[in-house]
């Protein structure tokens, strides 16, 4: 199949072909999605054929506005219009319990909950609004590799298996949303996946205390987020972390090694030690937000360039260093220089 580019003024062309349930990725603040009618089983099952996506690995349900969601869920959490109101439109996915047979069940995994967010991108809102259906949107790049933050991004991984994609330029977070669990009333919310909108953001809208899944502090709890467990973001080449202060040990390290490296970092870190590197990917600045915003591109380009090793930059874990982190750790499967 050819994929087709779809341009701003063909929303409705995109739309129509979402409505026969064929594929259409779209542009949003976080990522590409790789859009589907959420409403058509035959639809959803051809984005986990696509993808090559564990099955078992639930899809969030991306919706116009917040009525839409009324539709499939019986009872809301109490802090739920709190929250929708603070963080909708954005990176903020909230799974609720949902009515029986709300979606095909491939949606969600057959759990009984479902995930749902309203993307801030006024393309995709225009596109769902014009399909007349939500529709499924999980990263729209092959399982396990790095996610796509441009529609070449999603071609390259994608191209002849979709129906199309809408260009919307390069994504502006950059990682995935945050996955709230509200699903319990009588719990306070729960982080099961740390995203663009940050623990302190939430806590300090809401007045209390948000809770975080143990998986995501201690490496062996089971994640309650399915999934969580997978391998993830990984571009082929190998990727170490490397500290702020352990920079000029790890490229003497691999300068002995005779190891073809690629910095990915920020301007001052780059040019101080491009010279000992084959290649280099620069953040725009010095700010986690610009890290965030840069990972993932940063990985697809190095990965294209014959290299041994990819040395990242490490930031702290507070705020958007959170969710930067929990990426690259995933795509480093762990490993720093130091513990190398
Ligand atoms: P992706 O679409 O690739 O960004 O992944 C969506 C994430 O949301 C995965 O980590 C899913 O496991 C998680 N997720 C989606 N729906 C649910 C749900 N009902 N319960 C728990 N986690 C979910
Ligand atoms: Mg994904």
């Amino acid at each position: 199949m050819e994929t087709k580019i779809f341009q701003k003024n063909e929303i409705k062309m995109a739309a129509d072909t979402l409505r026969q349930n064929e594929l259409v990725a779209f542009p949003t603040e976080t990522v590409y999605g790789l859009g589907a009618n959420a409403t058509s089983e035959q639809a959803v099952k051809k984005v986990f054929a696509v993808k090559g996506r564990p099955t078992d690995n639930p899809l969030i349900v991306h919706v116009q506005n917040f009525e839409q969601v009324k539709n499939y869920v019986a009872q809301f959490h109490p802090l739920t219009p709190q929250i929708v109101e603070r963080f909708w439109p954005g990176p903020l996915t909230l799974i609720f319990k949902t009515k029986p047979n709300a979606f095909p069940s491939v949606v969600s995994a057959g759990l009984s909950t479902v995930s749902f967010r309203m993307p801030n991108h006024p393309l995709t809102l225009a596109l769902i609004e014009a399909t007349g259906v939500p529709l499924v949107g999980p990263s729209a790049n092959t399982s396990g590799r790095p996610s796509p933050t441009t529609s070449q991004h999603v071609y390259h991984d994608l191209q002849g298996k979709i129906a199309g994609i809408l260009e919307g330029g390069a994504t502006e977070i950059g990682v995935e949303s945050t996955v709230l669990d509200l699903s319990d009333s009588h719990r306070a919310p729960m982080i099961l996946r740390p995203g663009g909108v940050t623990k302190e953001e939430l806590e300090a809208a809401l007045g209390m205390d948000v809770l975080v899944d143990p998986h995501l502090v201690s490496e062996s709890e089971a994640p309650k987020s399915p999934g969580m467990k997978y391998q993830h973001y990984a571009p082929s080449t190998k990727v170490l972390m490397i500290g702020p202060t352990d920079w000029e040990e790890a490229l003497n390290w691999a300068q002995k090694q005779q190891l073809k490296v690629g910095l990915q970092a920020s301007p001052e870190v780059v040019r101080r030690f491009q010279s000992q590197a084959q290649a280099s990917y620069c953040y725009a600045d010095n700010q986690v937000a610009s890290a965030t915003k840069g990972l993932f591109a940063g990985l697809r380009a190095l990965d294209e360039a014959d290299l041994d090793y990819i040395f990242v930059a490490t930031y702290p874990e507070t705020g958007l260093g959170t969710a930067y982190m929990n990426r690259l750790k995933k795509a480093a499967n762990q490993k720093y220089f130091m513990n190398n």
